[in-house]
């Protein structure tokens, strides 16, 4: 997926004038050296910013990078399909992969520093340790993935752990994902600001997903329909008076017609507590998972800005 054709909902596009090859991309494999890169950063009095993905890089992955590079001096991008948020041993295999090609965009991207560990670095022989979130995570995404915001969390924390950055980004994209690791750091006082950027999006309104790749060209059609039935919904609860629970079956009916199947959750929560809302009263976002084939996808909106 590249950048033409997209429509972000901030400033697209790279920096103009950058011509930074790939060769100028420091790329860090082991925990030992991104500590090492940070520290000579640190010592010349420089800010650091971190961006967590799992790779195959879409223009919503940039953008989160594009924020960083205006807010901090180097910024470090780290990919990593990590095992433990997968509950499923397919999902994690058939995960797109293309290390050559993001390696090209984060360079394009003037990214400092790549860190792609592998497994065992992240997870050695006798790993125990999990980070949870309860109340954040047992809901939406959590509850239809088992373990899952647990992986996020505690991969998130380990990654801030070994970078110690000023700012770590994330993508709107992923909402509940953004509370539970902004939960995570404050509980555990990791000192970092922790971003979230604007769910970037295709033309017709799609959330640009790694995920995407795995649609056929007759899902990618029905894909459309999750932005489609969220604005809609957006729009009938927003004054706050009308009743959450018919528009959303309207909802899920709509989603299960365009051909999603299951529908794993179409929900209007609290924005900030992710509890259930019967009506869009206080900020609320409208959250929505469903399956197209073998593909999940995941979307939300917000109903009433916080
Ligand atoms: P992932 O590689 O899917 O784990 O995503 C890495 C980061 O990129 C997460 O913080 C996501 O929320 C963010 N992200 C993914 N897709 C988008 C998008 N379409 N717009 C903005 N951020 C995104």
């Amino acid at each position: 997926m590249s950048s033409p054709g997209t429509v972000p909902q901030t400033t697209p596009g790279t920096t103009p004038g950058t011509t930074a090859e790939a060769k100028d991309l420091i790329r860090l494999r082991r925990i030992a050296e991104l500590r090492r890169q940070v520290a000579t950063w640190r010592r010349a009095g420089e800010s650091i910013a971190i961006v967590p993905t799992m790779g195959a890089l879409h223009d919503g992955h940039l953008e989160l990078v594009r924020r960083a590079r205006v807010d901090c001096e180097r910024v470090i991008t780290t990919i990593f399909v990590n095992p433990m948020q997968f509950n499923r041993p397919d999902d994690l295999s058939s995960y797109p992969r293309d290390e050559a090609g993001d390696i090209a965009k984060l360079a394009e991207n003037r990214v400092d520093a790549l860190f792609a560990p592998a497994a065992e670095e992240i997870y050695p022989k006798g790993y125990q340790t999990r980070v949870s979130v309860p109340l954040l995570s047992d809901c939406l995404c959590g509850a239809a993935r088992p373990g899952h915001m647990e992986g996020v969390a505690t991969v998130v924390a380990k990654l801030l752990l070994q970078s110690l950055p000023d700012a770590a980004y994330f993508g709107e994209k992923d909402y509940q994902q953004f509370l539970v690791v902004q939960r995570m750091a404050r509980d555990l006082d990791i000192p970092v600001r922790m971003e979230a950027v604007p769910t970037v999006r295709e033309a017709d309104g799609l959330a640009l997903s790694s995920r995407n790749l795995l649609l056929t060209p007759a899902q990618r059609d029905q894909a459309t329909a999750m932005y489609r039935v969220l604005t809609e919904l957006a729009a009938r609860l927003k004054d706050g008076r009308t009743p959450a629970p018919p528009a959303l079956a309207w909802g899920r009916a709509a989603l299960g017609e365009a051909g999603f199947d299951p529908v794993d959750y179409l929900e209007l929560r609290d924005a900030d507590t992710l509890q259930p809302l019967e009506r869009a009263e206080r900020p609320a976002r409208l959250f929505a998972a469903a399956w197209l084939g073998q593909v999940r996808l995941i979307d939300n909106l917000a109903v009433v800005d916080g």
